[in-house]
């Protein structure tokens, strides 16, 4: 059973994610705000975080640069969403150590195929049965994100 946190301030967003993502079979949590959302993130770890950019409290880059320098933390993959959509904003979404990033609105497609990814690559501890026959095991990948430049 793997555990998609919503980090969220809208209702009507978090309830489409919602929606979402259990036809899907993920157990949904739900989050308001930046600082609720690593409250829940310490207390439940869930195996993936979607993560609001703009949050009252505590915005979405001031999250995920918690959760990247906190060792219990830094290995959950967390993908953006946000309605920013300037040139330049993929690159620092990405350059701020998310694995991912999603524009509103958000579709079940888009929703599907970049949750695959961020769950399958790194051969992530929430995902074991998604290693399929003949494939190399993908263990030593988890780490690489530390310290690139890229
Ligand atoms: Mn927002």
């Amino acid at each position: 059973m793997i555990r998609v946190l919503i980090a969220e301030d809208n209702a009507v967003n978090r309830e489409l994610l919602r929606e979402l993502l259990e036809l899907r079979e993920y157990t949904v949590l739900e989050a308001c705000d930046g600082q609720e959302a690593l409250r829940i993130v310490e207390q439940t770890q869930p195996e993936l975080l979607l993560l609001d950019i703009g949050m009252p409290v505590m915005d979405g880059f001031a999250v995920i640069r918690r959760i990247r320098e906190n060792p219990r933390l830094a290995k959950l993959p967390v993908v953006a969403i946000t309605a920013y959509a300037m040139r330049g904003d993929r690159e620092r979404i990405l350059n701020s150590g998310f694995d991912g990033y999603l524009s509103k609105p958000v579709t079940s497609s888009s929703l599907a195929s970049e949750l695959d990814r961020v769950l399958t690559q790194g051969n992530h501890a929430a995902n074991p049965d998604r290693v399929q026959e003949g494939q190399s095991p993908k263990k030593a990948r988890a780490g690489d994100a530390t310290g690139s430049a890229t």
